[in-house]
């Protein structure tokens, strides 16, 4: 079987999907993306990412490629074409195909739309939560909208690719005054001595996480108490737990920042519980199906 990729209309073999020369999200990374869990047949927190994806089309003035549910509809025939039951579906908006220049087109063209879809390995994922994550701290070099949620992620791809040059799995981003600001593809959590969750809030300064979100409500359910507020390296290092949440790593417990143990070095009981118990709360939505393009 050949993978199957969604690009601009058409169902094309991944191999060979295909974007124009001068797609701006090409040229001037000018375009937004979304990542979504597909768990067990059933997409997870579809709205509250598409949600954000409207946010973030509209914040940079992109039309939508198409309503939202035939958005859904490509979707889910990508995510049946390459017979996935648990993995991960992306999707892509660019502003669309122009002659090179900064500004906007003159004349409106369509934005491009591109959707893969990929298995997830779940027994390889909860062995990693098993045995914790290594993260390292890398500065936060990026501009001040990453509450956008833009395919911009260069200063992400060197925090991330520094991190496995260490040997370790994440970078955590820390701003100049010393506190956390997010990871390099993820949100940042600490557990505090006295068990409360302390997670940074959501301004401009960090992407505003749906597993984050969601995350707050597993929290609730759990009678755990959530502050959202900044908080320091020395923080963290000091946590009784440490970990990172995100539609790929759900949540992903952290047992040392630059090579410093967290606690004893241990995944801490908190995030597994909270792991354990996420997709409990998060919601699902089945894969429609459509027969509309070809
Ligand atoms: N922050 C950044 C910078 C990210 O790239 C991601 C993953 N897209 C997240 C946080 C987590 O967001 P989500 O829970 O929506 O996957």
């Amino acid at each position: 079987m050949f993978r199957m990729a969604y690009v601009n209309g058409r169902y094309v073999r991944h191999g060979e999907a295909a974007v124009h020369v001068e797609d701006r999200g090409y040229q001037l990374a000018d375009g937004v993306y979304e990542v979504t869990e597909v768990r067990d047949g059933a997409f997870v927190d579809l709205d509250r990412h598409l949600d954000r994806l409207d946010r973030s089309l509209g914040e940079l003035a992109i039309p939508a490629p198409m309503g939202r549910s035939a958005l859904v509809a490509v979707l889910g025939e990508v995510v049946r074409r390459n017979r996935i039951r648990s993995g991960y579906v992306y999707l892509q908006v660019t502003r669309g195909v122009a002659p090179r220049d900064h500004a906007f087109p003159k004349k409106p063209v369509r934005p491009a739309l591109v959707v893969t879809a990929r298995p997830a390995d779940r027994a390889k994922a909860d062995a990693l939560a098993e045995a914790g994550i290594r993260t390292v701290t890398q500065p936060d070099i990026r501009w001040g909208r990453v509450d956008i949620k833009t395919t911009g992620l260069l200063p992400n791809v060197l925090a991330k690719q520094a991190a496995r040059a260490a040997g370790a799995t994440e970078a955590i981003l820390v701003d100049r005054e010393g506190f956390v600001t997010e990871g390099a593809s993820t949100n940042v959590w600490i557990v505090t001595g006295d068990g409360r969750l302390v997670t940074r809030p959501a301004d401009h300064g960090i992407l505003r996480g749906i597993t984050r979100t969601t995350l707050m409500d597993v929290a609730a359910a759990e009678g755990l108490a959530v502050e959202e507020r900044r908080f320091t390296l020395e923080e963290a290092f000091a946590a009784r737990e440490v970990f990172v949440t995100s539609a790929g790593n759900v949540v992903m417990p952290v047992v040392a920042i630059d090579g410093r143990p967290i606690a004893n070095g241990a995944p801490g009981s908190v995030a597994s519980r909270l792991r354990h118990v996420f997709h409990a709360h998060a919601a699902r939505t089945s894969l429609q199906s459509s027969n509309k393009c070809t």
